[in-house]
């Protein structure tokens, strides 16, 4: 049972057929002979089938290796563009329950070029706070180089007040970068609203290492990569025509059936969260309930410790997810639960189930038939120590 989507979700089979249709197929779309125009052309239609579902244009679309590349350069470039312009826009404000490609590299640029970051407070539903952004940005407008809010966050699945936190940044003249690698084929994503936006293939039910930004016209960004001049200069590296056809098949595939499979998943973890809840004691959801991505339900078992539960749960069959990363192996509170208000404790008792495309009933079922005993030997494993 694979409940772990948010991590990857399996290569839907119009992805699949793009691919492999490319796959063996010679042409580097920036030569200009035949083999190169007919793989450009390739490319440019991917291009602009992507820009029309997020509606922006086809030139704003840049390729990348994926959503961690495209968050890296929206934070240093946009930052390091702006700062260019002048040394004393070094203000950076993100919120604190961004995911670590965006995280990362904004206390990177703290460390490394002087960049001056607040964190942006979220409410115990991990929703970002509007008040605290108003104030942070009315401290000093003109030193604020970007704010970073996510769309919709990765762990506990909040809907983040992405239109709200644009218009702020538009009162300002503050370019916004919104991480949306788990709201694009889902939520209702208009990347226009923002000056950048970053995309994963892998998230969509495309494939690895291939993912986009959305970097609105106008808006300057420092490369990050030299070489031949690709992607407007923005992004050096030949491209991958075969992932770039899975991506744009994806994401086609995954918006045409939205409605629908939005609407399976929300009554599919409703359901899921219902059952948990009345079948073991001492679950709580951590989310907001009313504004979450539908497939995403993470829960607290109260004397557990997550590790513990993924691993038995794993061996049941059930794959899942803790929803944040062990350090050197030893077990992280997530940062994102720790931001929520969560102690450390309650914060490492939990897991993530994330459902997408291929789910269905069953994997709900066999979930709730091994649980309880799972929950109980992780609280008897917990409480011997
Ligand atoms: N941003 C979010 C919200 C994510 O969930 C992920 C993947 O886990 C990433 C960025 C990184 O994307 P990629 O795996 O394509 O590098």
């Amino acid at each position: 049972m694979y409940l772990d989507h948010a991590a990857t979700s399996p290569l839907r089979p119009e992805a699949f057929a793009a691919m492999t249709a490319e796959l063996t197929a010679v042409g580097n779309p920036s030569s200009l002979h035949t083999s190169g125009r007919r793989a450009r052309r390739v490319v440019e239609e991917s291009r602009e089938s992507i820009a029309a579902l997020l509606g922006v244009s086809a030139g704003e679309v840049v390729f990348t290796s994926g959503g961690t590349e495209a968050d890296n350069l929206a934070v240093k470039g946009i930052y390091r563009a702006r700062r260019n312009g002048d040394d004393s826009r070094r203000r950076v404000l993100a919120s604190a329950i961004e995911h670590h490609a965006v995280l990362d590299p904004v206390q990177w640029l703290g460390e490394a070029e002087g960049a001056d970051v607040s964190w942006l407070a979220v409410d115990d539903l991990g929703r970002v706070r509007l008040d605290w952004l108003e104030k942070e940005i009315a401290r000093d407008p003109d030193a604020v180089a970007l704010v970073a809010v996510m769309w919709a966050n990765n762990e506990v699945g909040t809907i983040q007040p992405i239109a709200e936190v644009a218009a702020l940044c538009a009162q300002h003249g503050i370019p916004l970068h919104t991480d949306a690698v788990q709201a694009v084929g889902t939520l209702d994503v208009d990347a226009s609203i923002a000056s950048s936006l970053a995309l994963s293939g892998h998230k969509v039910g495309g494939p690895h290492g291939v993912g986009a930004i959305v970097l609105h016209r106008g808006l300057e960004v420092e490369s990050l990569i030299h070489g031949g001049g690709q992607e407007r200069d923005v992004r050096s590296g030949t491209l991958d025509t075969p992932a770039i056809a899975g991506l744009a098949a994806a994401i086609t595939a995954s918006m045409g059936d939205r409605d629908d499979r939005v609407e399976r998943l929300r009554r599919l973890r409703d359901d899921l969260v219902a059952r948990v809840v009345h079948d073991i004691d001492g679950v709580t959801r951590n989310g907001d309930p009313d504004g979450s991505l539908p497939g995403i339900a993470h829960l607290s078992f109260q004397g557990c410790e997550g590790d513990a539960l993924l691993l038995l749960l794993d061996a049941a069959g059930v794959e899942c997810s803790r929803g944040s990363a062990c350090s050197a192996g030893v077990p992280q509170p997530s940062h994102v639960l720790l931001a929520m208000g969560m102690d450390p404790v309650g914060a490492r008792s939990s897991l993530r189930f994330s459902l997408g495309h291929t789910s269905v009933p069953h994997d709900v079922d066999r979930l709730l038939e091994v649980l309880p005993a799972v929950v109980a030997r992780a609280r008897r494993a917990g409480s011997s120590r």
